[in-house]
């Protein structure tokens, strides 16, 4: 498998194959990463619709795989209650969050701090304590203006790997694999989310951008929460969680 290695071969590839290839490309970096890291391999579950896309490709590769949820106490009734049925149907998922007392509308003041503190964190301390060395995560570089400049395969944090099986697909794809493999979703996805974050920070939008309806009003409109852009490893706080 050659992974990706620029932009525009990025671009030519996310519009040159098709959806079948893009499956197949998909489970063949998650078998070669399984072959190499075995139970280090660690997939990360946000709960939203990419994420239980690349669970279930995972699972088709191996499925003694494991994964991690990180949730806060902001995340939605609903998403709570899909947490509490996937973890019911796979139990092989931890979930990690912070409980640690923050300001009241942290979300308002400081988005970034309340988000490294409430989503990055629960994400250093699921790296650390399950010893991974590879995390798969369901970024895709065609969901908006802060996610074009990703590679499937990336070493961000020394000695941490992270894959993006499915960096290539578009969002129809995506929802075209869950059709086609009867994955349960998220049920906020049918009021009209596009992508789902914590109940504050998450509106309806009708942008293109597939990631508009997050942090609208603030400079992170549109935005990351940093579990792809900040330091993972070395900056635990050892907080309770
Ligand atoms: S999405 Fe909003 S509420 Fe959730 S951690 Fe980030 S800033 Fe806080």
């Amino acid at each position: 498998m050659q992974a990706t290695k620029t932009r525009e071969n990025l671009a030519a590839l996310v519009e040159g194959l098709n959806f079948a290839q893009k499956v197949d490309r998909s489970l063949a970096l998650i078998r070669e990463a399984h072959q190499e890291y075995g139970d280090r391999l660690v997939v990360a579950n946000s709960l939203g619709k990419d994420s239980v896309a690349v669970w279930h490709l995972a699972r088709r590769v191996s499925p003694d795989i494991k994964g991690f949820i990180v949730t806060t106490r902001f995340k939605p009734a609903q998403t709570v209650e899909f947490m509490k049925q996937e973890v019911a149907r796979y139990p092989e998922l931890r979930v990690f969050k912070n409980d640690a007392p923050i300001p009241d509308e942290l979300y308002l003041t400081d988005p970034d701090r309340c988000c490294d503190v409430l989503k990055v964190q629960p994400v250093r301390w699921a790296i650390e304590e399950m010893n991974v060395a590879c995390w798969v995560t369901g970024l895709r570089c065609t969901e908006g203006r802060t996610r074009t400049d990703y590679q499937e395969i990336e070493e961000r944090d020394k000695g941490l790997i992270k894959l993006n099986p499915i960096l290539l697909w578009h969002e129809r794809e995506v929802w075209q694999y869950l059709a086609l493999n009867s994955v349960p979703v998220n049920p906020l996805y049918a009021q009209g989310y596009r992508s789902l974050g914590c109940a504050p920070c998450t509106r309806i939008a009708s942008d293109q951008n597939e990631r508009a309806g997050r942090w609208v009003g603030t400079s992170k409109c549109g935005g990351e929460c940093g579990i792809h852009t900040r330091p993972l490893k070395g900056e635990s706080t050892g907080a309770a969680h």
